[in-house]
C-alpha cells in the first residue's frame, strides 16, 4: 500500500501488520508471523493481552485526561508499584523513551549547576542510543544516527562501552554523570562484562557523579529481572525506562534513587500527556503482570534456552562471529551485513529486526513459550546457514 502522506523517515516499508494475539501478528493478506520484534521490546506481554485491555477500555471509559494540575490515581500507583518493584525512590512519568531521557539530562545539569560547574558535561558511551530529540540525539554515540543535525548540544564527551579507563579519559571537572545502556540495544545488543557495572557504580561514588542507566529497552523483564541493574547489587542514581513499561501504549519514567530524587522541583519540569490517565492505568496492569510470582523466571528460563539453543546451532558456524545476549534480549553477529535477512525470515513467517548493520537482534515477548523458542531457533538457524552458504 502506498503511504504517500507519510514523510519518509521510516524508508521502505513492505508489510502491514493488522492484527495480533499473544507472540503472533497477522498482516494485511491474513499471513500468521510469529513476532520476535515486539514492536521493538514493546509488547512484553504479547499483543491484546487481556490483562492490558481491560485497563485499557476501563479508564477509556472512567477517564483518559485530566493535566497534572491535579492528583492522578493510576498515575500515584504505577509510581508505587516500579519504587516496590526496583527499590528507587520517585517517579516522574513522560510519554516515551526519549523524554524520559531528556528528564534524566536536565536532573544532572541542574545537579551540576547546584555544585557550582557552568557548564556540566555527561559522559556517554560510543555506539549508544539514547533517542532522537536534540539533547538525546547529542548524548547517543553513533556519528550515523546523528550525521546532519549539528550543532549538537554541547555537554557530551563519549566513551568507549565496557571500559573504565575510557570513561576516566573522558572525564573533567565539569563532568557530572555517566549515562549508560546496561545492554546496549540498537548498538548490537552489546553485553559488558560482568564487573563494568558496578565499577563504573563505585567510581561514579569516589567522583561524586550521577550514574543514570538507560533501561528504555532492556527495564519491564527484558532480561530477566524487573530492571537490568537488579542483576547486579547496586542502585543508579537516575534511570529511565518506557518501550515495555505500558505494552504499546505510550509511556516513559523516570526513577530516581537518593539525593537525586530532590534534584527536580515546582515548575522545573513538566508533560501535559505524561503520567496520563490511561497510559499510568495500562502500565500499572503491565507492571503488575511483570511482577506476578514466577513470570520473571519464566524470562530467565527462555533467555538461557534461547541462547544456548542458538550456541548449538551456529556457535561453530564460520560467518557468524557472536552470540550474545541478557534474558529475551539477543544477537547473533555475522562477519557481514545481513539486513536481507528480516524479509527472508518474513517469508519463513518469522518477524526479526537487524541492527548495528550486521546483528540480528531477537527481542520475543516475554511470555513466549519453549515450542515457540524451538521454532525461532530453527527458523533463524536455517536462514543464517542458508545466507552465509549462498553469500560465500
Ligand atoms: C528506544 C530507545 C530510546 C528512545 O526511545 P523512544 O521511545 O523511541 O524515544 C532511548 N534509549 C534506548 C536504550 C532505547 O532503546
Amino acid at each position: 500500500m502506498a503511504s504517500s502522506a507519510i514523510m519518509n523517515t521510516y524508508g521502505t516499508r513492505t508489510t502491514t501488520l493488522t492484527r495480533g494475539e499473544g507472540v503472533y501478528v497477522w498482516d494485511s493478506e491474513g499471513r500468521r508471523y510469529l513476532d520476535a520484534v515486539s514492536g521493538i521490546a514493546v509488547c512484553g506481554l504479547g499483543h491484546c493481552h487481556p490483562a492490558v485491555t481491560d485497563a485499557i477500555c476501563q479508564q477509556a471509559s472512567t477517564l483518559l485526561h485530566c493535566s497534572n494540575l491535579y492528583l492522578i490515581e493510576p498515575q500515584l500507583a504505577l509510581g508505587e508499584a516500579l519504587i516496590q518493584a526496583s527499590g528507587m525512590d520517585k517517579a516522574f512519568f513522560s510519554n516515551s523513551g526519549a523524554e524520559a531521557n531528556e528528564a534524566a539530562l536536565k536532573i544532572a545539569r541542574k545537579y551540576g549547576g547546584e555544585k557550582g560547574i557552568a557548564s556540566p558535561e555527561v559522559i556517554t558511551t560510543t555506539n549508544s542510543f539514547h533517542g532522537r530529540t536534540m539533547a538525546t540525539l547529542s548524548a547517543t554515540g553513533n556519528e550515523k544516527i546523528k550525521k546532519g543535525f549539528a550543532p549538537y548540544l554541547s555537554g557530551f564527551v563519549h566513551a568507549e562501552f565496557n571500559s573504565i579507563d575510557a570513561i576516566l579519559a573522558a572525564a573533567n571537572d565539569n563532568t557530572v554523570a555517566v549515562m549508560i545502556e546496561p545492554v546496549q540495544g540498537e548498538g548490537g545488543v552489546n553485553v559488558p562484562d560482568d564487573q563494568y557495572l558496578p565499577q563504573l557504580r563505585q567510581l561514579c561514588d569516589e567522583k561524586g557523579w550521577l550514574l543514570i542507566l538507560d533501561e528504555i529497552q532492556t527495564g519491564n523483564g527484558r532480561t530477566g529481572t524487573y530492571f537490568a541493574f537488579q542483576h547486579y547489587g547496586f542502585f543508579p542514581d537516575v534511570l529511565t525506562t518506557a518501550k515495555g513499561l505500558g505494552n504499546g501504549v505510550p509511556i516513559g519514567a523516570c526513577l530516581t534513587h537518593g539525593p537525586a530524587s530532590d534534584i527536580l522541583q515546582p515548575g522545573n519540569h513538566g508533560s501535559t500527556f505524561g503520567g496520563n490517565p490511561l497510559a499510568t492505568k495500562t502500565a500499572l496492569a503491565v507492571v503488575e503482570q511483570i511482577t506476578k510470582d514466577g513470570f520473571l523466571t519464566h524470562v530467565q528460563t527462555m533467555g538461557e534456552l534461547l541462547l544456548a539453543a542458538f550456541k548449538e546451532t551456529l556457535g561453530e558456524t564460520a560467518g557468524v562471529t557472536h552470540i550474545r545476549g541478557k534474558g529475551l534480549m539477543l544477537g547473533i553477529e555475522l562477519d557481514r551485513p545481513c539486513g536481507d535477512l528480516v524479509e527472508i525470515a518474513k517469508l519463513n513467517h518469522l518477524l526479526i529486526n537487524v541492527t548495528a548493520g550486521n546483528t540480528i537482534r531477537l527481542l520475543p515477548p516475554l511470555i513466549i513459550n519453549e515450542e515457540q523458542v524451538q521454532e525461532i531457533v530453527s527458523t533463524v538457524t536455517k536462514i543464517v546457514q542458508d545466507f552465509l552458504n549462498t553469500e560465500n
